[in-house]
């Protein structure tokens, strides 16, 4: 019998991390990155070193479509006889048979999102959730267009049916966001513009919208939209470095950028209703080579822990701890209350 979906009271009073990863990422493995994989159990012992109840968790990346050929440049070019048969298809089935099937006894801690290409094989992909979504639940999407080198601004045109099949299912729908130029593939501007042609579903931003005043004023003024704080200590550091170089300080929130704490502090005291902690489990941690945009690449050198973020959310009061590490996130799952 398939699993059932827990509703919203079987999670409320719970921690709850917002934002993780598990799976593999052999781009990363062959580049000799890191980091390059997680999973459900590992997931778990981290759970019990932070006290934290539940999990939001999703696919690490879509590499199993692509040539492994270009992984060493870091391209991904769709595979000529792929070992998924579409995006995020081997790695949503296999992270599903990972809490249900291979770790039931750890099912109740984890709330899984399906990752979906925002451009490529949208008909196959629809087919392939639709397949899946009979046999386990799912309780989000999680898009994130530079991990799959696929343009946000696609699900306004090829890629709207999957935004019809999240509203369908009432499935809220979690985006990788960037607040900066020089990666093209996940923009702010583009996704915003989704949010507004799409009011009935909800979006959550991840990494703090880079902590940009601007931004994060209009994700506060939209009903249906939260921020994450996904990776915070290396979003802090690497943004520390920039602001007030060779970005306008005016722009960003006016804090101490050497203590990722005090943004968190800042960031819900602003915002006590729209933030949600998450962890970006493993991924808070960052050293790779990502292509950015066409003929774009950075090399990324940032390296957190999980004990970091942890840090990040015991660094509030009880209540706001309350808020931003459970009740927002159950906002943004099951609709606000
Ligand atoms: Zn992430």
């Amino acid at each position: 019998m398939a699993p059932e979906k827990m509703m919203r009271a079987a999670w409320s009073g719970k921690v709850i991390d917002g934002h993780s990863h598990a799976g593999v990422s052999l781009k990363a493995y062959a580049l000799g990155e890191y980091p390059y994989a997680q999973t459900i159990e590992g997931l778990h012992e981290q759970q019990r070193t932070g006290g934290v109840d539940a999990t939001v968790v999703f696919p690490f990346s879509a590499d199993l479509y692509f040539d492994p050929a270009g992984f060493a440049e870091g391209q991904l070019t769709p595979a000529a006889a792929p070992l998924s048969p579409v995006p995020y298809g081997a790695e949503n089935r296999l992270l599903m048979r990972e809490i249900f099937d291979y770790c039931p006894e750890l099912s109740s801690r984890f709330l899984p999102f399906v990752s979906i290409d925002p451009a490529r094989e949208v008909p196959a992909q629809l087919q392939a959730l639709k397949e899946l979504l009979k046999a386990y639940p799912a309780y989000g999407i999680k898009v994130n267009p530079v991990g799959c080198q696929s343009r946000a601004g696609a699900l306004l045109d090829i890629g709207a049916p999957l935004l019809d099949f999240a509203e369908e299912r009432d499935l809220p729908l979690l985006f990788h966001v960037t607040t900066l130029p020089g990666e093209e593939y996940s923009q702010a501007t583009d996704i915003f513009k989704i949010v507004e042609r799409r009011p009935r579903l909800r979006f959550c931003m991840a990494h703090g919208l880079l902590f940009h005043r601007a931004w994060l004023d209009r994700a506060e003024a939209a009903p249906n939209v939260w921020v994450d704080t996904a990776a915070l200590k290396i979003q802090v550091e690497s943004m520390g470095h920039e602001i007030g170089r060779t970005l306008s300080a005016g722009d960003f929130l006016d804090v101490d950028y050497t203590d990722h704490r005090a943004v968190m502090r800042s960031l819900c005291a602003r915002y006590p209703r729209k933030i949600i902690w998450g962890t970006d489990s493993p991924a808070y941690s960052w050293i790779c080579r990502r292509k950015q945009g066409e003929g774009i690449y950075y090399d990324f050198r940032l390296k957190g822990f999980y004990s970091d973020e942890i840090a990040a959310l015991k660094a509030l009061t009880p209540e706001l701890q309350a808020r931003v590490g459970g009740a927002n996130a159950l906002d943004f799952i099951f609709g606000p209350q």
